[in-house]
């Protein structure tokens, strides 16, 4: 993930993690269709590719991830606005500093909620 994000950069990378019970089991890196340092949008062709494959491995969307190469690890305007699944994890890979800072967020139209990120070995 982190290397995909310093592979797009100065663009930001997206993609979905994916896993069982809020437990990630796999990252698909996805295509920004936006090809921009500033937002990202996956295209509805990936998206369902991305999906069939879960399905197979009943595994469910835990998180969408993108990186900010340029700004600080907390959901931009665009990102609120266009946080389609408000029960589905933001993580934001943050480029800014040397050390890439990762965080997790919960988005809705009215908060934003910072979450734990637990990495279990
Ligand atoms: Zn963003």
């Amino acid at each position: 993930m982190l290397d995909h994000a310093k592979r797009e950069s100065p663009l930001e990378c997206c993609g979905i993690l994916s896993g069982k019970e809020k437990i990630v089991q796999k990252a698909f890196e996805l295509k920004n269709s936006e090809e921009s340092p500033v937002q990202y949008s996956m295209s509805p062709r990936d998206q369902v590719k991305v999906f069939e494959e879960m399905e197979k491995e009943s595994m469910e969307m835990v998180a969408i991830y993108h990186s900010h190469p340029h700004t600080i690890p907390f959901p931009s305007e665009t990102d609120v606005k266009l946080a389609f699944y408000p029960d589905v994890s933001s993580v934001i890979i943050s480029l800014k500093e040397e050390d890439p800072v990762m965080k997790a967020f919960q988005i809705s139209k009215e908060a934003i909620y910072l979450e734990e990120i637990e990495v279990i070995p």
